[in-house]
């Protein structure tokens, strides 16, 4: 996992891009080691991918395991099913991916290295909102 760097973007669900997602999965809600769904990788993130996937412990990644249709797609999904209320998001600690599930379907947006996405309700806990005359 890649460590917090100078430079480092820090996004709401919201406000994630395409250029900001290295990798996506959607798939039928439970097991997430593919077997469910499909990952992809952002095509537009060659080098990125690549060390990913080398991290991750897999060898050479192919064509069919990138897809810019299904990064956008899987990411607008993301953002509509929890806009819409229908679907609660969860976020990684670091915030190196985002998830959220209906009945049907399970996304999840992985960020490349420069982008953390936050959870905008937990604004409210970051100690520099912290006020000492409150207690
Ligand atoms: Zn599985």
């Amino acid at each position: 996992m890649a460590t917090k760097q100078t430079g480092t973007k820090t996004k709401t669900l919201a406000q994630l891009t395409k250029d900001d997602v290295l990798r996506s999965y959607s798939g039928r809600p439970g097991c997430m080691c593919g077997c469910l769904g499909h990952y992809k990788y952002n095509p537009y993130l060659l080098a990125e991918a690549q060390a990913d996937a080398k991290a991750d412990g897999h060898g050479g990644l192919e064509p069919g395991d990138f897809s810019s249709r299904s990064v956008s797609i899987v990411l607008g999904k993301l953002q509509k099913l929890v806009a819409s209320g229908a679907a609660q998001a969860m976020y990684d600690d670091g915030g190196a991916w985002v998830s959220a599930q209906d009945e049907a379907h399970s996304y999840t947006v992985y960020l490349r290295g420069s982008t953390r996405v936050v959870d905008p309700s937990s604004a409210s806990h970051d100690l520099a909102a912290f006020d000492p005359s409150k207690i």
